[in-house]
């Protein structure tokens, strides 16, 4: 028997083909019929594959890869339950604005409508929630891949999808992928000269001025530019949680310790990147003055006068370019560092950073929160001071996310993830492996851009609830030779966990269901529950902690290893925000 001749590549070819053409260097995926044949394909190019346990962690890591790199980053699933897992990296890309391209399987094109194997019209589904959704046929596979790869890039960054029906990645298309092109970076829109005159002539008189610096300046590598912009007039700045590192957090004109000072306080704002949703508090009267000019720099025109933003000035534009500009127009100026705002941000800075010393020096057992993290960074200090940037954080989990934002300063850009926009748990062991892959396997001038030097460390700092979601994907990091350090805060439970102190609730619990659900509460999670073996189950290190001595130690070791760590740390439980419950607010708290 002699093997069939192909003359044409199959479609999977074609596709890892367009791939390699677009830049893409790896791809993160899950796969099944008919979808291996493309990863295969992909790999056989050199492209990397990162083959993961559930389509939602690896969904979530291409977002992350996107953000940290700055071009789309590639998921690879298999249709129907592939792409609805896949559907929170959906969601997450479309919440933060990262861009994403999401390639999915799916059954043969004379099978739709039939009940074939894993059959859903995942076009209709997505549609709302992407940025271009659309279905290859057999003489456009390179055009559709490329095309929604750059729908997903441009503008405002979000989700480009191609649906790949079975018979198109095995069959044997006549294409010729060398006719595919590779798209270069959007364009970048600068400010009329008009309007530039206008901001930078209130922001000359503004008693009170503020730079917000967001996430969007985080993505748009603005760093230098915006730098140059708060050392040139010394207008203060704030980040947002994502935007932490653009500046130096140890900067003097970082208002972060004086935050609601700063909102209150500002009477002409300048935000580069950051939307006013809730994360600024929809710029509202809460929390800022009733006076407030907002003005917003958006490369998406939709963003401009959105909630209390001011619509007349806003900007559309490009951080890169509008910013220079504004650094020009605003050439002599110099804002008074003897302000009455510079001297209640300076005040406000003092008092709260002196209290939250004097938090983080409480020393309690079982250990509390501000404990834990105070040790594990002076611990980190040691190895990898902030300054070298050498360690990527990643952080979530209610409690664990909202008291560490402020325990570890992040002194160079795109060096911190969190839940994001979306406050979605269940990211960070997904943004770890992102993490590695664009810090630590592409070269330090490729995609991620000028890193701060060679390989980095990923510290994840992980709610014992927040960690739960993605669990098993410590094994996709022992099989990849990925040697993040892992810390789970243990509370045993959501938010505050399980505590004594609400026996109320408990009683009443225990009443409805008859004693049934064993007095538990919705918030409480497995008592003492052994995570670190997640890491002993495939190689890596787990450490069981519950004093400082075992936590510095297991910081120390753990930095150190070249394989994955679990410090599993039981703190206090009960420990953290309390949520407020009906029965408390009408009188029944103890
Ligand atoms: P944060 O969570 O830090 O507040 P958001 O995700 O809400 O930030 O906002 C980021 C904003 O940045 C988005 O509105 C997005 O359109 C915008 N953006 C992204 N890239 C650029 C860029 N290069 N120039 C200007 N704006 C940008
Ligand atoms: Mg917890």
């Amino acid at each position: 028997m002699t093997a069939e001749f192909i003359p044409h590549p199959t479609g999977a070819k074609i596709i890892a083909q367009t791939l390699q053409l677009l830049g893409v260097k790896v791809i993160f995926g899950l796969v099944g019929i008919p979808v291996v044949q493309i990863a295969e394909e992909a790999i056989a190019l050199g492209i990397r594959f990162i083959a993961f346990r559930n389509e939602q962690a690896c969904s979530y890591a291409a977002t992350a890869y996107g953000y940290l790199t700055g071009r789309p980053g590639v998921c690879l699933v298999v249709g129907g339950p592939g792409v609805l897992h896949a559907m929170a990296g959906v969601g997450n890309s479309d919440a933060n604005a990262f861009p994403m391209l999401l390639l999915a399987g799916s059954c043969e094109t004379h099978l739709v409508g039939k009940g074939a194997f894993q059959e859903m019209d995942a076009v209709s589904l997505l549609t709302p929630h992407v940025k271009k959704a659309v279905r290859a046929s057999v003489d456009d596979i390179s055009t559709k891949i490329r095309d929604s790869y750059r729908s997903a890039w441009y503008g405002r960054p979000g989700t480009g999808f191609v649906d790949l029906p079975a018979d198109i990645i095995q069959g044997k298309p006549i294409e010729d992928v060398a006719e595919a092109r590779a798209v270069s970076a959007a364009p970048r829109a600068g400010v009329d000269p008009e309007k530039l005159a206008q901001v930078a002539a209130l922001l000359r008189t503004a008693k009170a001025p503020l730079v917000v610096v967001g996430k969007g300046a985080a993505y748009a590598k603005a760093e230098n530019g915006i730098r140059q912009l708060i050392e040139d007039t010394g207008i203060p700045f704030l980040p947002t949680p994502m935007g932490k590192g653009v500046l130096p957090d140890s900067h003097s004109l970082n208002t972060s310790s004086a935050r609601s000072a700063a909102l209150k306080g500002a009477d002409v704002v300048l935000v580069l990147g950051a939307r006013l949703n809730w994360i600024l508090h929809f710029g509202d009267e809460a929390k800022w003055s009733s006076n407030v000019k907002l003005i917003q720099v958006d490369i998406n025109a939709e963003e401009i006068g959105k909630n209390n933003g001011d619509a007349d000035l806003g900007i559309v534009g490009d951080i890169n370019i509008v910013v220079p500009q504004l650094i020009t127009a605003l050439a002599g100026f110099r804002y008074d560092v003897t302000s009455p705002y510079m001297q209640a941000l300076q005040a406000s800075k003092a008092k709260n950073e002196a209290n939250a010393a004097k938090t983080a020096a409480i020393i309690k057992s079982p250990m509390g929160y501000h404990q834990v993290f105070d040790i594990i960074k002076r611990t980190l200090d040691k190895v990898s001071p902030p300054e070298d940037g050498n360690t990527v954080y990643i952080s979530e989990g209610a409690n664990t996310m909202d008291i560490s934002r402020s325990a570890f300063p992040i002194e160079h850009p795109r060096l911190r993830m969190d839940a994001g926009t979306h406050a979605t748990m269940g990211v960070g062991l997904g943004y770890a492996i992102a993490a590695h892959c664009a810090y630590n396997l592409l070269d330090p001038e490729g995609e991620s851009g000028p890193s701060v030097s060679g390989n980095k460390k990923i510290v994840c700092l992980e709610g014992d609830s927040a960690f739960g979601f993605s669990m098993p994907e410590v094994e996709t990091m022992a099989r990849y030779n990925m040697s993040p350090l892992i810390f789970v805060i243990n509370n045993s439970g959501i938010y505050h966990g399980d505590s004594e102190e609400e026996d109320h609730w408990l009683a009443l619990q225990s009443k409805t269901s008859k004693g049934e659900s064993g007095g538990l509460r919705s918030t409480s999670l497995g008592w003492e529950v052994r995570y670190e073996m997640m890491a002993e189950m495939c190689g890596g290190k787990g450490f069981f902690v519950r004093t400082s001595e075992e936590l510095e130690k297991a910081t120390e070791e753990g930095f150190k290893a070249d394989v994955p760590v679990v410090v599993n740390v039981v703190i206090e439980s009960g420990s953290g925000k309390k949520l407020e419950f009906g029965w408390q607010k009408a009188g029944g708290k103890k």
